[in-house]
């Protein structure tokens, strides 16, 4: 039996033909058309100016970073609720993250919380050089909030949205709100190049000097003049060609995860304990992940009765992102809680579940992990 992944690669079948383009032209190399191509038309997709693609999500947030001049001395304000990738760029500068709390409209950054945190910061003194917001399983933010508070500190948003391209937030493309947006096409997102990222901006300047330091840093001399620190960070040619194909498809693919997230939705909507990760008003999710919740007293069954249950037929399930106030390399950091004596993110961690969502994933496939659910439910 094969097994059901989480969220699995789901070709178009037009990548071939860019990777062929890339061959014929010889262009295998770092950057060429595919790459100018798959940047035009990632902005064009988004309605944002400017797009440099670079090898990872992870390398676009470092970029952001440094665009943004983090210093060793720095603090940083990030989600706790996200994938450590979110944050590891913070280290890489040696900068240290201070966590923000979720709430429960959408799972993402409390706006309570962040204003809690930069009115402490500016009473010490000692203001983030950034706020990354992450918007959780394709859901936006509050980005109007977030935003709005960050303009009144003067601290520039750098939007993780990993995990929500073809997400829109009031009709604007998810990764477009704040200062710098970054993707990532990672395998296991909602369109993929193997692996992969970009980082989008409306400031030209600033993708520009992405460019340059995500290409070793080049000063413009025949001879390689080095003035700064560089990286190795932009995506190869053949890579790109894969985007081109993926972008194609990529409102199918929501279309498709929507559907995915809707029979999850329709099979367990009134069942006593279960909770889906809820849709902001005026936002439209890509539903990359269905994510809900376990509420064990209610539901007569907890959230990991049903990751077993799964793996036990090759499927995969798992509990939500561990927030990173709580995980051991972050130990020591501060955390800002949605209310004083209550952590949203914990309560999500420790009930939250999310479902094989893979837009590649058949009915049958789907039915059979339904019935598995439904048949682990107490009968009264
Ligand atoms: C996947 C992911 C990243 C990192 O992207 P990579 O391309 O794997 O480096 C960053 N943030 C979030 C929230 C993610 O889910």
């Amino acid at each position: 039996m094969e097994r059901v992944f989480l969220s699995s690669p789901h070709m178009s079948g037009n990548e071939q033909k860019y990777i062929q383009e890339a061959f014929d032209l010889n262009w295998i190399a770092p950057l060429g058309n595919n790459v100018d191509g798959f940047e035009k038309e990632l902005s064009e997709y988004n309605s944002i100016n400017h797009a440099a693609v670079v090898s990872s999500g992870t390398a676009a947030i470092h970029l952001a970073l440094k665009l943004l001049d983090v210093q060793p001395e720095d603090t940083v304000f990030c989600s706790s609720l996200t994938f450590v990738a979110t944050v590891n760029p913070v280290l890489y500068e040696g900068a240290t993250p201070v966590f923000i709390d979720s709430e429960p409209d959408t799972w993402n950054m409390s706006p309570v919380a962040i204003e809690h945190a930069l009115v402490d910061a500016k009473r010490d003194g000692n203001l983030p050089k950034a706020v990354i917001v992450v918007n959780l399983y394709g859901q936006s933010a509050k980005m109007d909030e977030i935003i709005t508070v960050c303009n009144r500190y003067n601290v520039p948003v750098i939007e993780d949205a990993a995990e929500s391209l073809g997400s829109e937030y009031k009709g604007q493309k998810s990764g477009t709100f704040g200062q710098f947006g970054i993707y990532s096409f990672n395998g296991n997102k909602i369109i993929t190049t193997s692996g992969g990222g970009a980082l989008v901006s409306n400031d030209e300047e600033s993708i520009q000097k992405a460019r340059f330091l995500a290409t070793q840093a080049r000063d413009p001399a025949v001879h390689y003049q080095h003035s700064e620190v560089g990286y190795n960070y932009r995506m190869s040619n053949i890579v790109a060609g894969i985007g081109r194909g993926q972008l194609e498809v990529l409102d199918e693919r929501v279309n498709q995860r929507r559907s995915v997230f809707n029979n999850y939705y329709e099979a367990f909507k009134d069942i006593q304990g279960i909770e889906f990760q809820p849709e902001l008003k005026d936002t439209r999710s890509n539903r990359w992940l269905t994510a809900l919740t376990i509420n064990p007293e209610k539901a007569g069954i907890t959230r990991n009765d049903i990751i077993h249950a799964l793996d036990e037929q090759n499927i995969e399930a798992r509990p939500v992102w561990k927030p990173m106030h709580l995980q051991p390399l972050f130990e020591g950091c501060k955390y800002y809680s949605h209310h004083n004596n209550e952590s949203i993110s914990d309560q999500l961690f420790e009930n939250g579940l999310c479902l094989p969502s893979g837009s590649n994933m058949s009915e049958e496939t789907q039915d059979k992990i339904i019935k598995l659910i439904l048949d682990l439910l107490p009968t009264d």
